[in-house]
């Protein structure tokens, strides 16, 4: 255990962490220390909200700066009519769509789009796929990653409140420097 109360793993793993397309992906010594997710946390939800979740992941840097990486993930399994009024996602014929996403997707449910099932479209019909969005934050310590959690982003995300405080709970667990941001103590 060190001073913070982190319990480094041996050996010490190399982790990359996928940025957004153009952006850095980030390569460190370290480990998972926390992950929470949105996706089927929700009863009664629509199917429009599990067509889309948000995942976050924290990471332990353990070079002995104290950093860390957070990892926020945007995740789409959702397809809709080229041409249709959602206007989202790169447009492709159905053939070109890859074989590790054509079995996730599934179809935009909003009126005026409701693209037929995959299976059932021409090869050569053109359908917009919407795909994974990910940046990679580095972080110096906790109130970094507190900042990086809460900074604006350019996507609206629903629900990363809670998530985020889902996730800084969960890292309190295994690192004690969480504690301090996930408790609040006021002296009388
Ligand atoms: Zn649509």
């Amino acid at each position: 255990m060190t001073a913070e109360g982190r319990t480094p793993p041996d050996p010490q793993e190399l982790i990359v962490v996928e940025g957004d397309v153009g952006e850095e992906d980030l390569e460190f010594p370290g480990y998972l220390l926390a992950s929470v997710g949105t996706r089927g946390a929700i009863p009664g939800h629509k199917l429009e909200y599990q067509l889309r979740w948000t995942e976050l992941n924290l990471y332990a840097v353990t070079d002995g700066t104290g950093r860390y990486v957070l990892q926020v993930v945007g995740r789409s399994i959702a397809y809709h009519r080229a041409g249709g009024p959602c206007n989202r996602g790169v447009e492709m014929r159905v053939k070109d769509i890859p074989e590790a996403v054509y079995h996730d997707l599934e179809a935009c449910q909003q009126r005026n789009c409701k693209p037929e099932e995959l299976g059932d479209l021409p090869v050569n019909t053109r359908v917009r796929v919407e795909r994974n969005r990910s940046s990679a934050d580095e972080c110096p310590n906790v109130d970094g990653v507190v900042a990086a959690l809460w900074k604006p982003r350019s996507r609206l995300i629903s629900g990363l409140d809670e998530l985020a405080k889902d996730l800084l709970t969960e890292a309190a667990i295994k690192d004690s420097a969480f504690l301090r941001v996930t408790r609040k103590r006021r002296v009388l």
